[in-house]
């Protein structure tokens, strides 16, 4: 094993427990950093991976795409300094030439990798990316506070900025989760009236302690009575297996259903609710360089955190079984050392 050898959890094959996996990083080029990783969140997209849900996964596979660690090297091109404590989301570079590059979508960009699908990921000591989608982490976010922002954070921010939700509209948020928790805050202090639409009882107080407005119990709720009522739905939920009628019914009319949860099988749904009421649905990918970064900068201002149980990485995989369980409250980081 070399100096340079990288260390970190893999899974080996479609629905197992990780094991320790190390691996030769290649020599960095251009724009890239390497970071030593200090936390990494554990998004549900991780495990969508290590399950193979989404038939794209490639064994050994490394997970983790909600990093924060500090610079330790920088390739010429880079605008980085060494010492920079940064953080990487889901997308690890871009060709940044294309239209949707140059019109600010590098989320888009037919050429972007992600950073742990069909590369090894944040689970480890060290990672390479392309330092242009690393970014300094604002001062008054600490390391576990600032990794699931850069997920799940920028998934449910990106949408709010990009289909233009406005200071009192009311805004639902389906399902309270990593993603769901923080789609509350966000909404929440842009003004608007935020709906907490969850299967789980238990998660009411919490959800009004993030800001929600109101909480609707999907377990045994009429969503009747809700009938236009939003303007905005954003669905955090991977359960295919929602009431999406009644969904697109408590939609104003002009309403849109935002769909970021993904959820591996298809969903059942009559278009007959979209035309009545010429309502939308929309999906929404992780978030632009730009969204990121406004984010960020939105998140230290007011104050928002990710509620976090931060636990080391070599327990990861009794992480990952209370995420299989729906057991986490809201968000587990790993902490590397
Ligand atoms: P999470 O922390 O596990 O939260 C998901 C929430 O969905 C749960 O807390 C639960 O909320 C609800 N849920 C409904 N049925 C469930 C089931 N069968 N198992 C577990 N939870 C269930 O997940 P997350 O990290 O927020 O990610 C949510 C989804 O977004 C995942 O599908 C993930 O892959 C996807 N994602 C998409 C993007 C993107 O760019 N579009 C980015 C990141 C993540 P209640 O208890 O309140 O019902
Ligand atoms: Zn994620």
């Amino acid at each position: 094993m070399s100096a340079s050898t990288i260390n970190g959890y893999a899974a080996l094959a479609k629905q197992t427990e990780l094991t320790q996996f190390s691996y030769e990083p290649a020599k960095l080029t251009d724009y890239d950093v390497e970071i030593e990783i200090s936390h990494c969140g554990i998004c549900h997209s991780d495990l969508h991976l290590i399950d193979n849900d989404w038939g794209v996964s490639k064994y050994p596979l490394v997970p983790g795409h909600e990093i924060v660690g500090n610079i330790i090297q920088v390739c010429e091109k880079s605008h980085h300094t060494i010492g920079s404590r940064v953080g990487v989301g889901w997308q690890r570079s871009a060709c940044l030439e294309c239209d949707e590059c140059i019109s600010g979508n590098e989320q888009l960009c037919l050429k972007q990798q992600a950073t742990c699908k069909g590369n090894y990921g944040g689970f480890a000591n060290r990672i390479i990316v392309d330092g242009r989608f690393a970014f300094v982490i604002p001062e008054s976010l600490s390391s576990e506070t600032a990794a699931p922002l850069l997920c799940a954070g920028a998934t449910v921010f990106s949408p709010l900025q990009h289909f233009n939700v406005r200071p009192g509209q009311k805004v639902g948020v389906i399902g309270i989760g990593g993603l769901g928790h923080l789609a509350i805050q966000f909404a929440h202090f842009m003004g608007c009236e935020v709906t907490a639409f969850s299967s789980s009882a238990d998660k009411e107080t919490e959800s009004k302690k993030f800001g929600a407005d109101h909480f609707v119990n999907l377990s045994n709720n009429n969503l009747r009575k809700l009938r236009r009522s939003q303007d905005f739905l954003l669905n955090t939920s991977m359960s295919e297996n929602q009431d999406w009628h009644a969904l697109l019914q408590t939609l104003k009319s002009d309403g849109r259903l935002c769909i970021v949860g993904a959820p591996s099988k298809p969903i059942n749904l009559s278009l007959h609710h979209i035309l009545d009421g010429r309502r939308s649905i929309s999906g929404s990918n992780i978030g632009s360089r730009t969204d990121i970064q406004k984010m960020l900068n939105f998140a230290a201002l007011h104050n928002i955190k990710p509620q976090t149980e931060v636990i080391p990485i070599s327990r990861v995989n009794d992480a990952i079984a209370k995420l299989r369980q729906n057991k986490v409250r809201y968000r587990i980081v790993l902490q590397m050392k």
